[in-house]
């Protein structure tokens, strides 16, 4: 294999300054040296949600968060509306579920976004609704949710809006708290360059009204005590010092870059890519494509799964397949985190060649053009 290039939607590439953060000898967590990490840390977070709220370290993948979100801001039969257009709206309604929650489901065509005015009629029509589960990126089809919109319709009401942003995070526009989301839930391993391993939660002072008032059992992911902690940057159980240190190499780097730039630079990047998947041909699965990942319709004659299996075993290029029942129907290129230019043009030049192979009817070299019309223009 030549090389283990990820242009997937996590994990994705870890770039050297943070690889060698994360490989430093660990120092213990109960120390004066690590409360300064974690204080510089928080901070950065919060930059980086545009929220002056606190925004709690977990250790644990993302799922761990959206968990804790669940159980920390619900009591048992609270009636929520979950926003289903995709895997990861449909792990919202999961999880509701399985804590016991009376789920308004909101189903919507994989690939669509949610309309404001049909959640505003619900809102109307359902009593006693406490909370709004939606995802800023729904990954499995590199959709961009219209958080903004939705935030104008919680922000007034007792009602919380939590936002999925795991993999959006760093590359599609989020203000936290200017669009007033109560919630933002994230992960390490999309836009923030790490490993998995760490999750992130950020809360509104509404918020934490409804985890004062919460009753669903919960015991590590008691947002109570991780918010206790806090305020004295400790953590309740060990962290995952490490990642954390890690954590900062990352956040300290997108500071130096300026959020608003990795905006705009992945706005580009997202831009370039769907061009560069027309100018073969194909078409783009989302009718409202995020910045952090493009979800394509494979051509009818190749099995998508058989198009990601063959690029990573030959070119050791990974890219993701579709999930859920379009599975074999869709592939996805990620453009988040460390993931620039050179990648793409690399990506797409070994693209063309396994989907040539594969019997597909292409002329050579027409996404690299098209790439870079874009990104050089
Ligand atoms: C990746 C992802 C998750 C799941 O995160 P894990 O770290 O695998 O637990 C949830 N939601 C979205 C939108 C994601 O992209």
């Amino acid at each position: 294999m030549k090389q283990n290039l990820l242009l997937t939607p996590g994990p994705s590439p870890i770039p050297p300054f943070i690889r060698e953060a994360l490989g430093r000898q660990i120092i213990h967590h109960r120390t004066d040296e690590f409360k300064e990490v974690l204080g510089r840390v928080s901070q950065s977070l919060k930059e980086i949600f545009f929220t002056s709220s606190p925004v709690l370290i977990l250790a644990s993948s993302g799922t761990g968060a959206m968990e804790a979100a669940v159980s920390s801001f619900f009591s048992s039969q609270d009636k929520v509306i979950v926003i289903e257009g995709g895997k990861f709206g449909q792990r919202w309604k999961e999880i509701a579920t399985r804590y016991g929650l009376d789920v308004v489901n909101y189903s919507i065509d994989w690939g669509s976004a949610p309309d404001p005015n049909y959640l505003k009629q619900l809102l109307e029509s359902e009593s006693k609704v406490k909370g709004i589960l939606t995802t800023l990126c729904e990954t499995s089809t590199g959709t961009v949710y219209d958080i903004e919109s939705i935030g104008n319709l919680t922000r007034n009401r007792e009602v919380i809006l939590i936002v999925d942003a795991i993999s959006g995070l760093g590359q599609d526009k989020l203000l936290t708290d200017e669009w007033g989301v109560d919630v933002v839930v994230a992960g390490s391993q999309k836009g923030l360059m790490l490993p998995p391993g760490l999750s992130f939660i950020s809360i509104s002072k509404k918020a934490e009204e409804f985890l004062r008032r919460s009753n669903l059992p919960k015991y590590y992911f008691d947002l109570n005590l991780a918010l206790k902690s806090y305020q004295k940057n400790d953590t309740p159980f060990t962290p995952a010092v490490s990642l954390i240190l890690g954590l900062e190499a990352s956040l300290n780097f997108i500071r130096e870059e300026g959020i608003h730039n990795r905006w705009e630079k992945f706005s580009k990047l997202a831009r370039a890519t769907q061009e560069a998947v027309k100018a073969m041909g194909l078409n783009l699965f989302s009718f409202r494509p995020s910045n952090s990942v493009t979800a394509v319709w494979a051509p009818s004659s190749i099995k998508s799964s058989q198009l990601v299996s063959k690029l990573r075993k030959e070119y050791g290029i990974s890219i993701a397949g579709g999930q859920g029942e379009f599975k074999d129907k869709i592939f996805r290129i990620a453009h988040m985190g460390a993931i620039d230019e050179d990648d793409l043009v690399v990506g797409f030049y070994f693209l063309e060649k396994v989907l040539k192979d594969l019997g597909y009817s292409l002329k050579l070299g027409s996404s690299i053009v098209k790439l870079e019309e874009v990104l050089y223009a």
